[in-house]
């Protein structure tokens, strides 16, 4: 597809730029253009009819779907992640859209990843997982499928996802937290992705809950994903096992005696089994939960946190003590509404979900 250069554009493509500053939360600039909130609804109601692709890029796997008006996923694909190359990458993702494209009409094609894109969309500004470093993902992305094509974050994509169609809908204040090997955290304000002033907001996972305390890998101590994660809780548990702790039996004879196998899916399966040991250990990781999530409540003030990721299969006994350690250190607590605190409803594909959708709504406008 050829991109026209500022200045060169044409009527539609500024009007759908516009939607895209809504939707993606453009700062200063999409909140001056934002249309009313009815007609956001009318451009949702035009969109009804298409459907889009959305492609989540994780480390290990690009996982893709055809997706519908109504977050429904009518077919399915995937691909191992090629390594650090790039082109690899992009070929991929071609594969997967002309896959999966044949037997559908696709409108647009939503791209997820973990990592910093800039605010207009169009590039990718790091990527931990990948070799991208300021590429410009989407005018390469475009030309090669010629379709509109959106870049999002993959926790800004799994956030929007549930606010359409999952455990945030009807809320005008959302913070959702992806819990997995790290922390993932994005917000949809009044119908829109906040991203910040620079594209960048939602790293709730380097708030330092600890000083002094663990190491991060983003240079810092005491980072709250050091505490709160599925990894920190393969790292509590290995400690314990390590301790040759007699209350870490389970533990040990579920990975043969192997401390290095020890890792948050471990601890949960053992905790749903019954395993007292991993019951605690959940605990701990459920307060540090809560704890972190009352910081974001005094800062942010949402009316609901929606908590998802791989952690969240331990469901209650993760989020049970989060909720208590919440209410014990919100701030004002007794004399304010409290938000609730509520698990993810969409599971591990409402990033591709998020990021099809919002392709959609951001780009329905030029056709
Ligand atoms: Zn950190």
């Amino acid at each position: 597809m050829h991109t026209p250069m500022p200045g060169q554009q044409p009527g539609p493509y500024r009007r759908r730029a516009a939607w895209r500053r809504r939707a993606l939360g453009g700062g200063a600039a999409g909140a001056a253009g934002a249309p009313s909130g009815q007609g956001f609804r009318e451009h949702l109601r035009l969109g009804r009819k298409g459907l889009a692709i959305g492609v989540d890029i994780g480390g290990t796997k690009v996982a893709a779907g055809v997706v519908d008006a109504e977050g429904r996923i009518l077919a399915q694909a995937r691909r191992s992640t090629p390594g650090n190359d790039p082109r690899a990458v992009e070929r991929v993702i071609v594969e997967l859209v002309e896959e999966l494209g044949a037997g559908h009409r696709i409108w647009s094609v939503g791209i997820g990843a973990a990592g910093w894109m800039d605010l207009d969309g169009g590039t990718v500004l790091f990527s931990p997982h990948l070799a991208w470093r300021n590429e410009p993902l989407r005018d390469n992305l475009q030309r090669l499928l010629r379709r509109p094509v959106l870049l999002t974050n993959d926790a800004d994509a799994a956030a929007w996802a549930e606010w359409r169609f999952g455990a945030g809908q009807g809320q005008n204040r959302l913070v959702c937290i992806t819990l997995g090997t790290g922390i993932g955290g994005a917000m949809v304000m009044d119908g829109r992705l906040e991203r910040g002033r620079f594209g960048v907001a939602g790293e709730f996972g380097h708030q330092i809950i600890m000083p002094g305390g663990h190491r991060c890998e983003c240079g810092n101590r005491g980072c709250w994903e050091q505490y709160a994660s599925g990894n920190a809780l393969g790292r509590e548990a290995r400690e314990l096992a390590a301790a040759n702790s007699p209350v870490a039996q389970e533990l040990l004879k579920a990975v043969d005696g192997d401390v290095d196998r020890i890792t948050g899916v471990v601890v949960t399966e053992l905790a749903k089994a019954g395993d007292p040991t991993s019951r605690e250990l959940l605990e701990d990781v459920g307060e540090w939960l809560g704890l972190g999530l009352a910081n974001l409540a005094a800062a942010l003030d949402p009316g609901k946190f929606v908590i998802g990721g791989g952690l969240c299969d331990a469901g209650e006994l993760l989020v049970g003590p989060a909720r208590k350690a919440f209410a014990r250190n919100l701030t004002g607590r007794g004399f304010r509404p409290a938000a609730e605190i509520e698990l993810a409803a969409l599971g591990p594909n409402a990033g591709l979900i998020g990021a099809a959708d919002l392709s959609r709504v951001t780009s329905r406008m030029h056709s």
